[in-house]
């Protein structure tokens, strides 16, 4: 990730800029500020510009070999720590980082711009705890003890700081008093959850949400349709995450899908429920998972409509939208809390691998009871 390719976010890029310029490069930053607003990136652009050997500013040249390691995240100068679970087969003290640095890259790679939720899911670890334990913090204290390789500096990125247990005090001493050289870069969504000893430590540098037309350029080439866009742009309220979440969405068949089958359980039409149960078990793990976590964000939406009747605050597109407004006669708040529920516990289903035709029928025939008991009820 190099900073040109980060949408915006001018003031804070010209910031970081003139600390490097002026060789003013505190030895810990935390990075921080609101979800979305690309924090990550930003951490990782910092550290290729400091890397670079041909940059001005954070202007690097994006050749060099720094650059090229940079942008792969493989460079040896370059330390990363993030929050993990255990890994199959290994104690969970054992764990740290590097058992999982093959899939962390290829998530920096594909979704910077997400967050540690997210990561957690990426190595399947939503269910399980995830922390940055000490023997992370060891391994930290430990490698950047060790000479540089190849670079002006030693990076050490932690990422999801507020993951760091008490045992993160292990790196008050390193913070406070680095070896040459060094620069410890924190990276943390929550920045009240942080230990207030390393928080101290730090300089801290929020950086704000992206403003509205940031986000259109990034997803010009993702959104063709520019009213389409505007839309999304709008509901992220300048929450690039979630720019790209509700795009996803659009770009899915969720909605249609999940249309089909409240259309089917209000006619009864088990035939065609059964249908779509069969569609949805030819998908994957990840998608079937999306559609649940589509329905859930769908649902609370639906019933901020029903209870609020927010329709202009609703993070729902315009078609969504109209069908929220058409369900509100079919589904009452019952029975989305409890069609909800049943998408919350196949999340769960899902991850232990349960057998998908069997998932997804019960799935149906207990949306369909639902409906039914309503009716009977009504
Ligand atoms: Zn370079």
């Amino acid at each position: 990730m190099l900073f040109r390719d980060i949408p915006g976010q001018a003031a804070s890029k010209e910031f970081l800029s003139g600390l490097i310029k002026d060789d003013r490069i505190p030895h810990a930053i935390l990075f921080t500020g609101p979800q979305g607003n690309g924090k990550l990136a930003f951490a990782m652009a910092f550290a290729a510009a400091l890397l670079c050997e041909e940059k001005d500013g954070i202007e690097v040249c994006g050749v060099c070999s720094h650059c090229i390691k940079s942008l792969k995240y493989i460079h040896p100068d370059l330390h990363l720590s993030f929050p993990v679970s255990s890994k199959e087969g290994k104690k969970r003290e054992a764990t740290t980082s590097t058992d999982f640095l093959v899939p962390f890259r290829s998530f920096l790679s594909e979704q910077i711009y997400n967050g540690v939720d997210a990561w957690a899911k990426y190595i399947s670890a939503d269910n399980k705890p995830i922390n940055i334990n000490v023997t992370e913090c060891n391994q930290i204290i430990k490698s950047l003890g060790l000479r540089k390789y190849e670079g002006r500096y030693k990076i050490q990125i932690i990422y999801g700081a507020e993951y760091l247990s008490k045992e993160g005090n292990r790196l008050l001493k390193l913070i406070e008093e680095p070896t040459p050289d060094t620069i410890i870069i924190l990276v943390s969504d929550f920045q009240e959850q942080l230990l207030n000893t390393i928080k101290s430590r730090c300089q801290i540098f929020k950086i704000p949400p992206f403003q509205d037309e940031s986000i259109n350029s990034f997803l010009a080439d993702k959104v063709l349709d520019s009213k389409q866009r505007e839309e999304v742009v709008r509901l992220a309220a300048g929450n690039l995450k979630m720019a790209i979440e509700i795009h996803q969405n659009e770009e899915s068949e969720y909605d249609e899908i999940l249309l089909d089958i409240f259309r089917g359980a209000y006619t009864s039409n088990i035939t065609k429920m059964l249908k779509l149960a069969d569609r949805l078990g030819q998908m994957n793990k990840k998608e079937m998972e999306g559609f649940c976590l589509y329905t859930l964000h769908f649902l609370k939406e639906y019933m901020r409509v029903v209870h609020l009747n927010a329709t202009d605050t609703v993070r729902l597109s315009g078609k969504e939208k109209s069908t929220a407004l058409k369900m509100t006669r079919s589904i009452s708040v019952e029975m989305a809390i409890a069609i909800a529920s049943l998408m919350e516990e196949n999340i769960k289903n899902i991850n232990r691998n349960a057998n998908k035709k069997i998932l997804w029928t019960s799935t149906m025939f207990g949306i369909e009871e639902i409906f039914a008991k309503n009716k009977i009820a009504s």
